[in-house]
Order: structure tokens, then C-alpha cells, then sequence
């Protein structure tokens, strides 16, 4: 996100410069599933979801973009119910999703299991790889010359009346402005400037199989959220759905947990039976942040004049790139073409 706003304040003439902990795009953006899919945001968040996946489809091959479709499906009279509401929900939000008959889900996922009762269909889902993120971004800021620098964690900041101090171990930049974007660190580094963001971090697992042949050609998703599943062109089936692992991101890579991951391999395995045949070669973690009403914050730091927040996106892969520019917007004091997210509101009322 931080590699997006910088490139649209640039394209107006600002002078940003990038500072990460680490290597470029090995946060959340370079470990997710990758899943581009409207099923699974946050209806409010639909519009800046559309938006988002125009985004990655202009990005094509170099971030691995496929526009493959994708079904949501149920397996429970119960489950059948979530997915009718909240995908009815998404599709008068914009979302071009329709209910499918069982003939048509079989013709187009042969070995999906029967078990499935109801599925719901996006043309527009699909998926990306993550782990082109940091290229991806790391070469568009070279495309424009805005300096980045990596093994940086800024350690300290400070402002005075001409600007902002960002400390590194590396030494010092200096700004006029500065933008947090720092994902799931985001608590720590806004408290150097004094505020104090209820910012808490999920850890999300993936895991990826040997090659197998074909067995889906869509994004396969689970009425209940639990799970996202792809095969990719090479072969492997990637598996998702926000199962937790264990750690926090002051120590490091998470934990990825035997009583997790099983479960959700499990699913993925009662959906697509075949799956039964695959060794999982990796699993692993990710930490993703938000705040108590899993909005994002997208705006204003509270009290620090000069200083912007971003992130706590639900879906923040998919709508990363566009929210991204939006906030760049917002910093050139031009009107963003949606709302953002006033990180300074109240976290307990639904005021969005
Ligand atoms: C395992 C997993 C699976 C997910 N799957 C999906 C999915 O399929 N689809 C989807 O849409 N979303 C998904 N998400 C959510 C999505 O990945 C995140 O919302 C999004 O990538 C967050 O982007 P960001 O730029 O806010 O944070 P990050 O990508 O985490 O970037 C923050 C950056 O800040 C840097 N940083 C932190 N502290 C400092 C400091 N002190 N100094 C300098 N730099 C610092 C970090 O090094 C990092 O590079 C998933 C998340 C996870 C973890």
C-alpha cells in the first residue's frame, strides 16, 4: 500500500522515498493467498474491491494476474442460507455474482464433491501471485526514480517545525510529510509519533501442494469465509482461508499450528476429494492487522498534523493497490474519488 501511494504522489510531483524493515513486498502483500475475490470482501467494501481488481488486471502477467472465475459453495442447508445472504448482499453492493445450478457448477468443476448444495458464481474473481509483489513494485518505483530503502526499520520519529525525522539504524531521512503504512507494525510505529492505534494483528496461514494434475480451474471458495483454494498454471494447489497460526510480528515469522492447518486442509480436501492424492509440500504464516470494526484506516493521523495512516484493509490484496492511490489523493489534497477511513473515529459505533 505504501508502494502505491508513493507512486501516485509522484506522478503529481512529490519527492517520496520508501523506507522498509525489511526487503520490498515481504510483509502481508508478499505472502497472502493471492486471492482476487469479490465473494469474499466486505460488502462495504465493494466498490474499492471492483476498483482493486481493475487494478491487478492492469498489472497483468507481471504480478501473475488471472481472471479465472471463481465459485463460492455450501455443503449444509445452514451454510446454504450465508451464502444466499451475503452473496445476495455483495451482488446489489455491484458484484456481477449470480446463484449456479448444480448441472452448470458440474459441467464447469467436474471434481468438485458432490456433497456441495449451492454455489454461488463471479466472473471477475480470480487471483495473483504474491510473491511478484515486491518486484512488481520494486521496479515501478525504479520506472520513476523515487528512492526506497530496504533493511531500514525507521526506530524512531520525531517532528519539528519543518518537518519529521525518520531514525534507521542506517541514518536519518527527512520529511514534510509521512505516510505509516506499515501493515501489521503498524501499532508500534504510530506510537513513536505519541498515538496509540488499537491495531491488532491476525496470523493467517497458506499452504501449497506438489504439482498435481489439473483438478480446478476456478477460485474455489467456502460459504463460511474458511476457505480459498487455486490451482495454478504449474500444477499446485494453493490453500487458504484465514486459519490462524501463532506469534506476534514484534518476533518475527509466525507459527504455523498442526491443529489449524489440518482443518483447513480437511475442508479443501471434503471439497475437492481428489486433493486426497497431494503431499503439501509448505505451509505458513502472515500477519494481517485491523482495528475492532475491521474497517481500514485510510486517512488523517490523529493530532500529528502532516502525518497519514494506511491500512487494516479486510481483503487489503486485492484493494491494496487502488486505496493505495486513493490516499495519495488525499495527500495532494485533491478529492479522493471514493471516501477514505477516518483513522481518528470511534472504533465502537458503526459511524462508516
Ligand atoms: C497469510 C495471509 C493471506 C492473505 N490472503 C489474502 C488474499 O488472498 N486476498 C486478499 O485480498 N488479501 C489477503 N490478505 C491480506 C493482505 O495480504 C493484506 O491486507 C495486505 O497485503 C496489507 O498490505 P500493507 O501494505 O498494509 O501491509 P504489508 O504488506 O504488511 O506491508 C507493511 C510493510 O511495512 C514494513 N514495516 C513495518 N514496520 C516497519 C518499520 N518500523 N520501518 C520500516 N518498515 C516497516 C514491513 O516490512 C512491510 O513491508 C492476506 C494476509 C495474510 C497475512
Amino acid at each position: 500500500m505504501g508502494g502505491s501511494t508513493a507512486l501516485q504522489v509522484a506522478r503529481s510531483g512529490m519527492r517520496p522515498i520508501l523506507l522498509d524493515q525489511g526487503d520490498l513486498g515481504q510483509g502481508a502483500s508478499g505472502v497472502n493467498a493471492g486471492t482476487l475475490s469479490l465473494q469474499i470482501k466486505r460488502v462495504k467494501l465493494m466498490p474499492y474491491a471492483l476498483r482493486g481488481h481493475h487494478e491487478w488486471e492492469a498489472m497483468g502477467d507481471t504480478v501473475g494476474f488471472r481472471k479465472t472465475g471463481g465459485y463460492t459453495v455450501a455443503f449444509t442447508e445452514r451454510e446454504v442460507e450465508l451464502l444466499h445472504e451475503r452473496q445476495a448482499q455483495k451482488a446489489e453492493a455491484g458484484a456481477p455474482i449470480t446463484f449456479v445450478s448444480d448441472n452448470a457448477l458440474r459441467a464447469a468443476e467436474p471434481n468438485l464433491s458432490h456433497k456441495v448444495l449451492a454455489a454461488s458464481f463471479c466472473p471477475e474473481d480470480g487471483y495473483a501471485n504474491s510473491s511478484l509483489t515486491g518486484q512488481y513494485y520494486r521496479a515501478r518505483l525504479r520506472d520513476n526514480a523515487i528512492p526506497y530503502l530496504e533493511h531500514s526499520p525507521v526506530v524512531d520519529i520525531s517532528q519539528d517545525q519543518s518537518g519529521f525525522a525518520l531514525v534507521t539504524p542506517q541514518g536519518s531521512v527527512r520529511a514534510k510529510r509521512v505516510l505509516l503504512a506499515a501493515g501489521a507494525w503498524l501499532k508500534p510505529v504510530a506510537a513513536m509519533l505519541g498515538v496509540d492505534l488499537p491495531v491488532q494483528a491476525r496470523i493467517n496461514t497458506v499452504s501449497v501442494t506438489e504439482r498435481m494434475p489439473p483438478l480446478t480451474s476456478h477460485v474455489i471458495g467456502h460459504a463460511t469465509g474458511l476457505l480459498t483454494m487455486k490451482q495454478k498454471a504449474n500444477g499446485t494447489v494453493l490453500v487458504g482461508g484465514g486459519w490462524q497460526g501463532r506469534g506476534t510480528p514484534q518476533d518475527g515469522r509466525g507459527e504455523v499450528m498442526a491443529n489449524s492447518v489440518v482443518p483447513n486442509l480437511a475442508l479443501a480436501q471434503f471439497a475437492l476429494p481428489q486433493l486426497s492424492q497431494a503431499r503439501v509440500l509448505r505451509s505458513w504464516t502472515g500477519f494481517e492487522a485491523n482495528v475492532p470494526d475491521f474497517y481500514p484506516l485510510a486517512g488523517a493521523l490523529p493530532g500529528v498534523e502532516n502525518a497519514y495512516v494506511l491500512g487494516c484493509v479486510r481483503g487489503g490484496y486485492t484493494i491494496g493497490p487502488y486505496i493505495g492511490k486513493l490516499m495519495g489523493d488525499y495527500i495532494l489534497e485533491r478529492e479522493p474519488e471514493l471516501p477514505l477511513f477516518d483513522p481518528g473515529r470511534d472504533f465502537n459505533e458503526d459511524t462508516i
